[in-house]
């Protein structure tokens, strides 16, 4: 596997491959990730991934900082898995003016529901790293986790605003043994924090298998009182369109619908989501 640290370097290793499949990431890898380099790697004859904790995507200082780095785990699980080129760059790299005055993305509503209400600027950020890594690499196909929902439809308005020649291809959410969605961020949990973070995702299934039985603020007031005996704080449990995201108030036959959660658990910020 090459490591690549600079874009002129990466350049020159690109130049000339037909069809490149890439997975951006922050690090801290585990098997959701593997599983978008994997689907790439069957249908592109190139596939890199990126690891850059990308400082301009966090509310946070503290959160920043507390990001879990485990990069010599990361080169052996992206070895085994047969990656061939790992982009590691610094944040000068990524950033030589700073990031403090980034490039606008008109993301319109998806930036202010949701993650996008709970993460003033967090969707900019995020849009401003993919939007550089993409003019980087020039992947043919971009690989990312159904597991954060509204940024894969943040990353596909940034295709249209951008124009640039890239399919996005969404992977399912890839789960521990108890339903807890893989996440770098399990890790600062800890063992008893783990295993009760199980409880969003049977959460998500009780309101998905109770759809048809009682009303969406019912299940929805169940399951955040659930999590509180938990020690889960929730932010937000909504239903929503799985095509705009717009909220519903309660199911709709008519609407292909989502839940989505979000909440801490130990200083914690977690994620998940289940469509219905
Ligand atoms: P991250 O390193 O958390 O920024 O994630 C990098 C990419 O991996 C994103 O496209 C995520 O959606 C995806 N990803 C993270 N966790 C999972 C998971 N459990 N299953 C599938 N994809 C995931």
């Amino acid at each position: 596997m090459y490591i690549i640290k600079t874009q002129n370097e990466l350049r020159a290793y690109l130049t000339g491959k037909s069809s490149i499949g890439f997975v951006p990431t922050m690090g801290a890898l585990h098997q959701g990730h593997i599983g978008l380099i994997e689907k790439s790697m069957q249908e592109n004859e190139v596939t890199g991934c990126s690891i850059f904790v990308n400082p301009a995507q966090f509310n946070h200082q503290s959160d920043f900082d507390k990001y879990p780095v485990n990069i010599e785990n990361d080169l052996e699980l992206l070895l085994t898995a047969g990656c061939d080129f790992l982009f590691l760059p610094t944040v000068n790299e990524m950033y030589p003016h700073g990031f403090q005055s980034l490039q606008h993305y008109d993301l319109g509503y998806l930036d202010s529901v949701l993650e996008g209400e709970f993460r003033p600027g967090h969707f900019n950020g995020v849009c401003a790293i993919v939007h550089k890594l993409l003019q980087a690499v020039m992947p043919q196909n971009l690989y990312m986790g159904a597991k954060d929902f509204q940024q894969c439809m943040v990353i596909k308005r940034l295709l249209e605003i951008t124009a640039l020649p890239v399919q996005l291809i969404i992977c399912p959410t890839e789960r521990e043994a108890d339903g807890l969605a893989m996440s770098s961020r399990n890790l600062r949990l800890s063992a008893e924090g783990r295993s009760r973070a199980a409880t969003i995702y049977k959460g998500l299934t009780h309101i998905r298998q109770h759809q048809y039985s009682g009303s969406f603020a019912a299940l929805q007031n169940a399951c955040i009182m659930s999590l509180a005996t938990q020690n889960i704080e929730t932010e937000y449990l909504a239903l929503a369109d799985t095509d705009t995201l717009q909220l519903l108030p309660d199911f709709n036959a008519g609407s292909n619908m989502v839940v989505l959660f979000a909440g801490r658990l130990e200083g914690v910020r977690l994620i998940d989501n289940l469509t219905l």
